[in-house]
Parts: C-alpha cells; sequence; structure tokens
C-alpha cells in the first residue's frame, strides 16, 4: 500500500460545479490532482492537493530535452451510478513502455491502480451524469532535474490530472475529412512514434495546422521511408473496410499501439468478422475507394472512441467514403464498445475495472 497524504480542497466541492452548457475536451478540472516525486531511485511523496499550478525550476529537464510521456483514460458513470474505468492495465503497461523509451521511471501496477483508484473515489462527482460524458483522466510523467545537463532524468514528476469532458459527438457520429500529409511524418521506426511522448504531438502540428487551413480536420500520415504506406490518421489508429475485411497498418514500430484498437480488433474476431493487420499503400487504399470495393473507414481513440472517415484528400482529389455515411461495422464498433464503457453492454472481455 502506497502512504497517499491528501489535502482536500479548502472550499470542499460536494458537487459537480456547473461548467456551463458544453463541457466539450479538456477545458475544465476538477479540483483535486496527485502527485509523486521520483528521486534516489524510488517514488515517495504520493499526495492528493487541491488542483494548482506546478512549480518548477527554471533548468528543470522538461523545459529544456521534452522528457515527457502521458496516458489518456476515462473513467464512466453507469446508468446504475457505478464509476469504472476501460483496461486501466493496458495504459500502465503503455505507459512503462514510453517510460523505457526515454528513460524515465516506471510505474509498478498495483501503485499505479491504487493512485487511480483513491484519486477517483475522492472526486466521484466529476464524472458527469449526462449521456455520453466522461471524467477524462491525464496521467503524466516528466524530468525534472534542475541542471541543463544532457543525460537520463534522475528525479521526475508524476502527475494526475482529470477533466469532465461531454460526448465527442452532439449529434451522433459524424464523418471527418482528411488529407493525406506528404512532406512531415509523425514518426520514423526507432523513434518514439510507438510511445506516447509530447514531443510528438508537439511535432504533428504543422502539418495539421496546415490539412484546416484547406479545411480538412486531420492528417492522414504515411510512413517515413517510403512515404507510401497508411500510418494513422490524427492521433488516431486507422481502419479501412474493403470487401467485407477490417484492415489496419500492422505494428510496425512507428505507430502508436492503442487500446482502442486492440479492442476493435478483438471485438470484431468475437463477432466473427475478419481482420487483418498489414501493410497498407495509400495507392491501393484510392484505388479500393474509386472501384467501390472499400466501403468504410474509421480512426479509434479513447477520445472519440470511433470516428468515421468521409473524404480522403490526396493529391489535389478529394475520395468520398460510403457515401460520406457512417458504415455498419463503424456503428456497430461505436455502439459496443461504448456499451460496455458505460456498463450498457455485458463485458464478457473483462475490460471493465470498478472503482
Ligand atoms: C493515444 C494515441 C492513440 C490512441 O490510443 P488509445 O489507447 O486507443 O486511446 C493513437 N495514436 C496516437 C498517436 C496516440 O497518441
Amino acid at each position: 500500500m502506497l502512504n497517499i497524504s491528501v489535502e482536500l480542497n479548502s472550499d470542499n466541492r460536494k458537487t459537480m460545479p456547473d461548467f456551463g452548457l458544453e463541457l466539450g475536451f479538456g477545458k475544465v478540472f476538477s479540483d483535486l490532482m496527485l502527485l509523486a516525486d521520483f528521486k534516489n531511485g524510488m517514488w515517495a511523496n504520493h499526495r492528493i492537493v487541491p488542483f494548482s499550478k506546478v512549480s518548477l525550476h527554471p533548468a528543470s529537464t522538461i523545459l529544456h530535452y521534452g522528457a515527457q510521456i502521458f496516458e489518456g483514460l476515462k473513467a464512466y458513470r453507469t446508468a446504475i451510478g457505478d464509476i469504472q474505468l476501460f483496461r486501466p492495465i493496458e495504459n500502465l503497461k503503455r505507459l512503462n513502455q514510453s517510460a523505457d523509451r526515454l528513460c524515465l521511471p516506471q510505474i509498478e501496477e498495483k501503485d499505479f491502480l491504487e493512485m487511480l483508484t483513491k484519486f477517483i473515489s475522492l472526486q466521484k462527482d466529476f464524472v458527469p451524469k449526462t449521456a455520453g460524458s466522461s471524467l477524462y483522466l491525464r496521467p503524466v510523467i516528466f524530468g525534472n532535474d534542475e541542471t541543463l545537463g544532457v543525460y537520463p532524468p534522475q528525479s521526475a514528476t508524476f502527475m494526475l490530472i482529470a477533466s469532465p469532458v461531454g460526448s465527442y459527438y452532439k449529434g451522433g457520429l459524424t464523418p471527418v475529412k482528411i488529407l493525406v500529409e506528404q512532406e512531415d511524418i509523425r514518426a520514423a521506426v526507432g523513434g518514439t512514434g510507438a510511445v506516447k511522448a509530447g514531443g510528438n504531438y508537439a511535432a504533428s502540428l504543422r502539418a495539421t495546422q496546415k490539412a484546416i487551413n484547406k479545411s480538412y480536420n486531420q492528417v492522414l500520415w504515411l510512413d517515413a521511408k517510403h512515404k507510401k504506406y497508411i500510418e494513422e490518421v490524427g492521433a488516431m489508429n486507422v481502419f479501412f473496410v474493403i470487401d467485407n475485411t477490417v484492415v489496419t497498418p500492422a505494428l510496425t514500430g512507428s505507430i502508436l499501439p492503442g487500446i482502442t484498437r486492440a479492442s476493435c480488433i478483438e471485438l470484431l474476431k468475437y463477432k466473427g468478422i475478419k481482420v487483418e493487420e498489414k501493410q497498407i499503400s495509400i495507392k491501393d487504399i484510392v484505388s479500393a475507394i474509386k472501384n467501390k470495393t472499400l466501403t468504410e473507414s474509421f480512426g479509434t481513440g479513447t477520445a472519440a472512441v470511433v470516428a468515421p472517415i468521409g473524404t480522403i484528400g490526396y493529391q489535389g482529389k478529394d475520395y468520398i467514403i460510403g457515401g460520406n455515411k457512417i458504415g455498419c461495422i463503424t456503428q456497430e464498433l461505436y455502439d459496443t464498445l461504448t456499451g460496455i464503457q458505460f456498463g450498457n453492454v455485458v463485458d464478457t472481455f473483462g475490460w471493465s475495472y470498478k472503482i
């Protein structure tokens, strides 16, 4: 057992404050946060304190060398008022893989679960009650040595903050428009693309902004070496339905292994739908759209769960998928996954984790 100290907010809020009609994503926060310090080879000083600014030494590693990794998961309120997480151990495993890649300290599974459980138990009132809303949890680890020396961080901070978020889709699933990016790359094999490092996001913004300026929602990333094979859509994994087989890029070292991605693959196989993980070229995708064998495409990730793709812009042309409508497989995956997350569909996989 960890010794987690608790300092409650002075105004000790017992109900979720009125954040207004629109929760959106990541704009408002719960009233507490959890911190822990890594020093002399171990984690110590676990504390839950009022949500507040974090103070850093001006030479802190995070401010200079990008030593930062994070995770994203949600706490869901079920119809009977229970609070549950979705596969949190997978988030911890991935956090530790990210830590390994960036020479940051790892966290033990039992400690991670204990911190999550204690924190969420104290923040239950911030898990929204409105349909489709949830409490987004953001664990972060950053290097915090107070020196400009360049070496693996000897000191680090663990921080857990929480943000009540609305449903990604206000009026049901809506298809997005994506642009194939042909200059910038998101990640290369051997780099940090397969782990959740903040720096990956920083490097992806320019292309994303360019796509938005051309009235697309997101970027479709190609592989770094050949600029030929499809990797991800924005910060989501990507799927296509071709001839009734679901295909998704294989995890070849530069793709983030999404937990939603893995869950979709398992669900599809369970439902008897054929799934293939393989290299997929953008040329093959465009021909399959043209000859109408490609009927659906979608992105997957914790924030949106499933995002249907209606248009792909490539070399100056827009290619429309499935009449820009939500495909059957896309809709079914969305309904089943959100059903399990909110406790409305029986979880035969053991994915739900009750708080
Ligand atoms: C987090 C993330 C995803 C989605 O992962 P989930 O575990 O499904 O939320 C996909 N791609 C990138 C680049 C990510 O950072």
